[in-house]
């Protein structure tokens, strides 16, 4: 589905990617981890083809087609979510008007003609709301008043409003405690089992092994392990060396 060939990818002139590469197969659940720096997120921007990083060589091919370089509207609606590590959500809107306004943007990008070929219907709330049963309890209440578990659920929820074929996650247990973990782990199960891929950054490697079929292991922006999840747990070298778990 997505496959990642060779890529370098600059901040300005510093050089964080370095040969990269990585596929990730339909209807799986695929892991990056690796330390702070290793160029996770960065990975996950090339593919979004956000602002920056800048890739200057290497392609990025999404359902068999070149995305690399391609404006990152493009990219969506060609069917990629990026769920940003800040969780952006609106916090004086409520939960509802934060799910409405992904869906207005959606629209705006239709009338711009941008998926005329690659239109997919928009997840119906109801969808939305069977996999954040929580969310529907909170619908008239400000994003901004949310504990960080909640804020998560309803940053994913927004980008699921897109039905996307590829949800790409960055750290979505970053200060969660771990009952909340729990929720969120169950929710991208749930978005799995109906038929979206996901993508996942962690530094939490032991959470994301729980749910990962498949996991890469990244340092100083190359791909130093490639395998499944319990081949990982069965490789202490890599997980001391480079996870420190
Ligand atoms: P983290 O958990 O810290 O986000 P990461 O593996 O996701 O780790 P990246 O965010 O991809 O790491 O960062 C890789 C390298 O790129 C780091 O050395 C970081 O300092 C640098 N970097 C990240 N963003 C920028 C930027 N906008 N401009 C310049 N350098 C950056």
């Amino acid at each position: 589905m997505l496959e990642v060939d060779s890529v370098d990818a600059y901040y300005g002139e510093s050089h964080i990617l370095r040969d990269l590469s990585l596929h990730v197969e339909e209807g799986e659940i695929c892991a990056l981890l690796g330390r702070n720096g290793a160029g996770k997120t960065t990975t996950l921007r090339s593919i979004a083809s956000t602002e920056e990083p800048d890739v200057r060589s290497g392609t990025i091919r999404f359902h068999g087609q070149e995305i690399t370089h391609m404006a990152t509207e493009d990219v969506a609606v060609r069917g990629i979510s990026l769920v940003p590590e800040e969780r952006r959500v609106f916090p004086d809107l409520t939960v509802e008007e934060n799910i409405h306004i992904a869906e207005v943007v959606r629209n705006r990008s239709n009338v711009l003609g941008r998926n005329v070929s690659f239109g997919r219907d928009q997840m119906a709330n109801e969808d939305i709301y069977e996999v954040f049963p929580r969310l529907r309890e909170r619908l008239s209440q400000k994003g901004g008043t949310l504990s960080g578990g909640e804020q998560q659920m309803l940053a994913i929820a927004r980008a699921l409003k897109q039905n996307p074929d590829l949800l790409m996650l960055d750290e979505p247990y970053e200060g969660l405690a771990p009952q909340i973990i729990e929720g969120v782990e169950a929710a991208i199960e749930r978005i799995r089992e109906d038929g979206t891929t996901v993508l996942l950054v962690e530094q939490n490697a032991i959470a994301a092994m729980n749910i990962a079929d498949r996991c890469y292991v990244v340092d100083q922006g190359s791909v130093v392990f490639d395998g499944t999840a319990d081949e990982l747990r069965e490789d202490e070298d890599t997980r001391q060396r480079y996870l420190g778990v």
